[in-house]
């Protein structure tokens, strides 16, 4: 099933409190949601209110980059959505489906089956050829071992790396280690993939190539992509840019000019 009809799906299941009075023509819902979330740290006898209630929403095939300067909460945000933390107060969706009643093995059984990572420093095991890398999240799925193989090779193909499947992360370019991860991002068929820095560690060059792969997969697969980026033109690529700043999203309306820069 692809991250579409999977949204599609979801959809027509609609939230259970409203089964009875469901519309066929109703939008599907937000690929993952985040209402009011709000989000703070102890340090010592103090407290960090990283997020400061925060609203978001990313809708299945949606392109958007989260931009704000150093220390604004980005991460944090993208913890929240990608369900690697809990919101102190606020709620998180996904599919609709309101994650506060789900205990940490339920988190992270949805998390694997609908999100994909993708990370700045790659990840990628380096004793492990990319096919098997790319195999890895499957296992925790408990897919056999010709069925993992075959997922793995067709998701390297969707980016461009069949003909790579048994070179170790080392004997790639940094291009290519960044396009082994995205396939293991996909190889779940996750309906979100949240990207930090994609391109952070690459050249300009390298990194274009990485965002059109991305581009690609959004378009053709409708899976949804919200990545973090310091970098403006990567932003300006993005079909929609939610901008942060002290733990809040600022409204583009009225938000003062973002200066941009290396810790922009
Ligand atoms: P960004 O990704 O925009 O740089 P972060 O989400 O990493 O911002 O951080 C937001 C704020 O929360 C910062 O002030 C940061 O120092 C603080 N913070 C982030 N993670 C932690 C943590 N684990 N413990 C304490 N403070 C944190």
């Amino acid at each position: 099933m692809s991250p579409l009809e999977g949204a599609q799906r979801a959809a027509s299941q609609g939230p259970p409190e409203a089964s009875s009075q469901v519309d066929p023509q109703a939008s599907p819902p937000a690929a993952v949601e985040a209402v009011d979330v709000r989000r703070s740290y102890r340090v010592g006898s103090g407290q960090v209110d990283a997020l400061r209630g925060v609203s978001v929403s990313i809708r299945p095939g949606d392109y958007v980059a989260l931009i704000g300067p150093s220390g604004s909460g980005k991460s944090t945000l993208m913890h929240l959505l990608g369900l690697l933390d809990r919101p102190t107060s606020g709620q998180v969706l996904v599919a609709g489906r309101d994650t506060r009643t789900l205990d940490d093995d339920g988190l992270a059984e949805l998390r694997n089956r609908t999100i994909g990572f993708v990370f700045q420093a790659f990840q990628l095991l380096a004793r492990t050829t990319a096919v098997d890398n790319v195999a890895l999240p499957l296992i925790y799925r408990g897919a056999g071992r010709r069925e993992r193989r075959d997922r793995a090779v067709a998701a390297l193909e969707a980016v461009g790396l069949g003909h790579r499947l048994d070179h170790r992360p080392a004997q790639l370019s940094g291009g290519e280690q960044q396009r082994v991860a995205i396939a293991r991002a996909l190889v779940g068929e996750p309906s979100l993939l949240l990207a930090d820095e994609p391109t952070g560690n690459l050249d300009s060059v390298t990194g274009a190539e990485v965002m059109a792969t991305l581009e690609r997969l959004n378009r053709e697969r409708g899976v949804a992509v919200m990545l973090v980026t310091h970098d403006r033109d990567v932003a300006a690529r993005a079909g929609r840019q939610i901008r942060m700043r002290d733990g809040l999203v600022v409204d583009p309306a009225t938000a003062a000019p973002v200066a941009w820069g290396p810790d922009s």
